[in-house]
């Protein structure tokens, strides 16, 4: 089927990227290769100097993956998408494309762990600088920028504590400054949050988390606005080499089929849980977007279409009483990760964000005694019952 730019996300999620194949078949075949034949030599020649459309070897191009790249470009209203290996090779990717030596980035202080990790012990061995500021202060923001400042990158929510950064007003004061937007847009999905509508250049995704949606994949995904960018970022997606197989690709085609009504129901559960805990005599605080306790509830309402499934919520009594809902809790299950079909709770501090030095974890707001919450779309009532009997002996 033809999609076009008017198409609802719902009807996307279903059909793009999807071409006609040998045999006809409705999904794409999954095309397990590593290297495709030529014709004869001539051919060979051709398809190398890019006179002639084909493939050559599945580190440069494969139809699975480009169904995939194709079908979450679209969702995202992007011009193109790169397929990676992990979300941390999408990450890896953008920077290593975009600055060099004596260039420098401002990055939100509540992006993922590992990101932050990453900026500040391994880009920085190249030369490059970051600053970490709250992205959900603006002026913040505003005053971090150098005459040398080429990135700007954030999350929002941000992780964990799902504050909100306004993505319209950072991208215009970015641009201002000559600096490239990148948005994680993991936590949201295309079908919650548009960054690139937003004035964002490039969105990234962990694959991993809920455009898969089935915890049975790791995976990544950079998706480009300026079609002119596609040239460099798929020449070093190829020499730096974190490419995402077709297999892995053919499963997270196979899961966006379903990602908007799975968006629906993490939303419509994580809200009542959220509503739930907060007037819990047990809970000190919680953090979700669509709650209106939330500081960023009106930019959430506007840039967003949902709160998304990720809570994050302080117990009274702090780790102790952390680790006691974690370690009795039933339906839920103690793991990392997020944006699967089922509900996952863990400590951030100790977990996720443990590699994050104590002085930047405060600045983002992950007190010892936070915990997170990836909710599923089980049913709510079986949720809800599943945490009840935990906190009852906290
Ligand atoms: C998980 C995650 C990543 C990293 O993705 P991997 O697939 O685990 O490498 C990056 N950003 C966010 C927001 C994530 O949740």
């Amino acid at each position: 089927m033809e999609t076009n730019e008017d198409m609802r996300q719902g009807t996307k999620c279903v059909h793009s990227g999807i071409k006609d194949y040998e045999f006809g078949p409705v999904v794409p075949p999954i095309y397990q290769t590593s290297t495709f034949k030529f014709k004869d030599a001539d051919h060979g020649a051709r398809l190398f100097k890019g006179e002639e459309d084909g493939y050559i070897y599945t580190r440069m191009r494969n139809p699975t993956i480009e169904a995939m790249e194709d079908a979450i470009a679209d969702l995202e209203q992007g011009a193109k998408a790169i397929g990676c290996a992990s979300g941390m090779a999408a990450v890896s990717l953008v920077f290593f494309t975009l600055t060099q030596r004596g260039d420098h980035v401002i990055c939100g202080n509540s992006v993922y762990g590992p990101t932050t990790t990453f900026l500040a012990q391994i880009l920085s061995k190249f030369g490059v600088e970051t600053t970490f500021v709250d992205t959900s202060k603006v002026e913040e923001v505003q005053n971090a920028f150098r005459p040398n400042t080429k990135v700007l990158f954030f999350e929002t929510p941000g992780n964990p504590t799902l504050s909100v950064s306004d993505i319209e007003k950072l991208s215009q004061i970015a641009h201002l400054h000559g600096a490239k937007v990148v948005v994680d847009n993991t936590f949201m999905s295309p079908i919650l949050q548009k960054p690139l509508e937003l004035g964002a250049d490039i969105v990234l995704h962990s694959m991993t988390k809920f455009l898969n949606g089935h915890a049975d994949v790791v995976g990544g995904i950079v998706v480009l606005k300026d079609p002119n960018e596609y040239g460099i970022f798929r020449k070093y997606s190829n020499h730096i080499g974190g490419v995402i197989d077709p297999f892995n690709s053919f499963l997270v085609h196979r899961g966006l089929k379903t990602l908007e009504i799975r968006m629906k129901k993490h939303c419509e559960n994580a809200l009542k849980i959220a509503e739930w805990l907060e007037q819990h005599s047990k809970i000190e605080r919680v953090w979700y977007p669509f709650l209106k306790s939330h500081p960023q509830y009106e930019l959430s309402l506007r840039q967003t279409k949902g709160g998304g499934g990720v809570i994050s919520f302080e117990l009274k009594g702090g780790l102790e009483a952390g680790k006691i809902l974690m370690n009795n809790v039933k339906v839920w299950q103690l793991a990392v990760s997020l944006g699967g079909v089922e509900s996952l709770i863990q400590h951030p501090a100790s977990m996720t964000h443990a590699g994050m030095s104590k002085e930047l974890r405060m600045q983002a707001g992950i007190t010892d005694g936070l915990v997170r919450v990836s909710v599923g779309i089980e049913d709510v009532e079986d949720l809800i019952w599943g945490l009840e009997t935990a906190l009852k002996l906290v």
